[in-house]
């Protein structure tokens, strides 16, 4: 049974610092829209005393719940959690951080009571970022959008809103590399977003290290798109015909021109290029392979080390 009319799934790493305020601002919009409420709070392996405080404020508040995730599995992972045990008509994700203004989720909310499944936020500025994280942030999203057949929103990241529909579908997906906004994209469903200005991280750092952020990037391409085989196998077809050519001159010039094309500089040149698309292309291959490889192992994709909760779906 749906007892909540909106639940809020909250992923935490090491943010101590912000969640009394991101707390207090979440429950004070909550209770401005339905006292049905739930919040859930998923501890993604922080460092610092994060749980401390989340533990607090669930044995003061009967709505506000917790995830206990045994190590840290990466925010992907964390929200899927999350959305596993959530409980509500529509369920809206949010960065801890408070980069996201909890106050936008009576904007969500009303959208979603106009009959849209999925509201995400879309950044209209994006406040203290650097300029190479949206730079790189701006051209993925471009290239992602040409590579996938289907609509993904541009400039929005997980901060959206979704309704019991979507979080249903969402947990019967099976893949292990989540890319839940590709993932939502993906799904369809009545979407529309309201814009907001992103604001700075309050507290502390980004728990999104340059490696995590690769492993996102490449899991949203791999996941929805086999571009890149197919680009790497054009090139591997445009390299053997140039190549070929280039023998066929070879011969050409020896026997008939009577030249012999000498030179140690063009031989390792050509050595080292085709060495190179060789790697990167066996790379591609391996990316591909990788991921069958994880989704073939079928672990659980987190484990649980407490939780005052029970699974609802
Ligand atoms: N986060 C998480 N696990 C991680 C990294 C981050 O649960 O391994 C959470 C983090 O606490 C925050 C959200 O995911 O609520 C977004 O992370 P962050 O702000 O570090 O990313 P950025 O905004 O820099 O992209
Ligand atoms: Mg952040």
């Amino acid at each position: 049974m749906l007892i909540n009319d909106i639940s809020v799934v909250i992923p935490v790493y090491n943010e101590a610092d912000n969640l009394t305020e991101l707390y207090s601002r979440t429950i004070k919009t909550l209770e401005s829209i339905s006292e049905k409420y739930q919040i859930i709070f998923v501890n993604d392996g922080s460092k610092d005393d994060s749980l401390t405080r989340i533990l607090k404020f669930s044995t003061e508040n009967s709505k506000v719940f917790y995830l206990n995730l045994s190590r840290n599995f990466g925010h992907q992972i964390a929200v899927s959690a999350g959305l596993e045990h959530c409980n509500a008509k529509c369920t809206v994700i949010i960065d801890s951080d408070l980069q996201d203004p909890p106050e936008l989720i009576s904007e969500l909310y009303a959208k979603h009571k106009e009959g849209f499944d999925v509201v995400y936020a879309k950044r209209r500025k994006r406040k203290g970022e650097s300029f190479l994280k949206k730079l790189t942030a701006k051209l993925y999203y471009r290239l992602l959008k040409r590579w996938v057949s289907f609509e993904i929103p541009l400039d929005a990241g997980d901060f959206r809103l979704l309704s019991k529909k979507v979080v249903k579908a969402i947990n019967a997906m099976p893949e292990q590399n989540k890319f839940l906004r590709g993932q939502i994209a993906w799904l369809g469903f009545k979407q529309t977003y309201v814009l907001y200005n992103r604001d700075v991280r309050k507290h502390g750092k980004s728990g999104y290290s340059y490696g995590k952020m690769f492993r996102l990037a490449f899991d949203g391409i791999t996941s929805f798109s086999d571009k890149p085989l197919l680009y790497v196998s054009r090139l591997g077809f445009v390299i053997s015909i140039f190549s070929f050519m280039v023998i066929v001159y070879a011969i050409f010039s020896h026997y008939v021109l009577k030249e012999t094309i000498t030179g140690w500089t063009s031989l390792i040149i050509s050595a080292a290029f085709i060495g190179g698309i060789q790697l990167l292309s066996i790379g591609v291959i391996g990316e591909y392979i990788s991921r069958i490889n994880t989704n073939v192992k079928n672990r659980p994709l987190y484990i649980l080390d407490s939780t005052n909760l029970s699974k609802e779906n």
